[in-house]
């Protein structure tokens, strides 16, 4: 299967790098992807770094992306950042819904499509996380909590907005374990996300939107998962904190769709 959809590759930095830290790191991420063409690739630092980190990105292609973002636009919400900040700091996507702030901060699935629409109304591209935990997942239920996962997070959206999403399959089980999905398992249910929002949005979205999948990615596995038709890129945390590793991960998407 040929597929038009452009992939995208984007490190999450979790809350990893202090300020100077950050701005080493997206210096060496901006060399090692210098020259990589045909695939987006965004960087997701601390938000304390992101306003540094856009100061060494410009001029580059590497997009600039926030971890999370609280959906109201201004007011008495103590810690938290609204998509206007983060969009005055240089950001350009968001993540929303990554399992850590589902299972640590009480993100849910509310919460989660309240954060997918503020990021859309301040024009962001959202990263919308999905996935199910390990006794999902051993249970047998991956597909009906990606199902409820991607139908609540997209309520709300019209078709034109769906376009504008990328979905991020993630299991939780693999985050960070060292023990990444098989390429085949990982495809089949970005196939289960991609059929979902054909339901919701119909067939063309389907065809157009991105699926990334994460969990553990590394160079090493990086082009079996690309070789798959349904996966459009990676969401990468650890990898990501090495830019060798992330500049790898990403030349192994151009490398698939180039
Ligand atoms: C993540 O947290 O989004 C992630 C995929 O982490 P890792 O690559 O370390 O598994």
């Amino acid at each position: 299967m040929t597929t038009t959809r452009r992939p995208i590759v984007a490190g999450n930095w979790k809350m990893n790098t202090t300020v100077p830290e950050a701005t080493v790191l997206a210096a060496a991420v901006r060399k090692a992807v210098d020259g990589v063409h045909g695939v987006e690739v965004v960087v997701c630092p601390p938000a304390v770094s992101l306003v540094p980190v856009h100061a060494v990105l410009d001029g580059s292609d590497v997009g600039l992306g926030a971890q999370d973002a609280y959906f109201e636009a201004t007011g008495a919400h103590t810690g938290e950042v609204s998509v206007e900040m983060l969009a005055s700091a240089g950001a350009t996507y968001v993540i929303a819904g990554h399992s850590e702030r589902r299972a640590r901060f009480g993100d849910t699935d509310d919460w989660v499509s309240r954060k997918v629409r503020a990021i859309l109304s301040g024009r962001l591209v959202p990263i919308m996380c999905v996935g199910e935990t390990l006794d999902e997942h051993d249970a047998g239920q991956t597909d009906a909590v990606v199902t409820r996962q991607v139908r609540a997070g997209m309520a709300g959206i019209g078709a034109h907005e769906a376009l504008g999403v990328v979905v991020a399959y993630e299991p939780v089980w693999a985050i960070g374990t060292g023990r990444p999905a098989t390429p085949e398992g990982a495809n089949e249910t970005c196939g289960t996300i991609r059929a979902v929002v054909a339901d919701l949005f119909g067939a063309a979205v389907a065809e157009a939107i991105r699926i990334q999948y994460g969990g553990s990615v590394t160079p090493a596995n990086a082009t079996s998962l690309f070789a798959q038709p349904h996966i459009d890129g990676a969401l990468v945390g650890g990898a990501s904190l090495v830019a060798a590793n992330f500049g790898a991960v990403v030349s192994a998407a151009a490398a698939r769709h180039g």
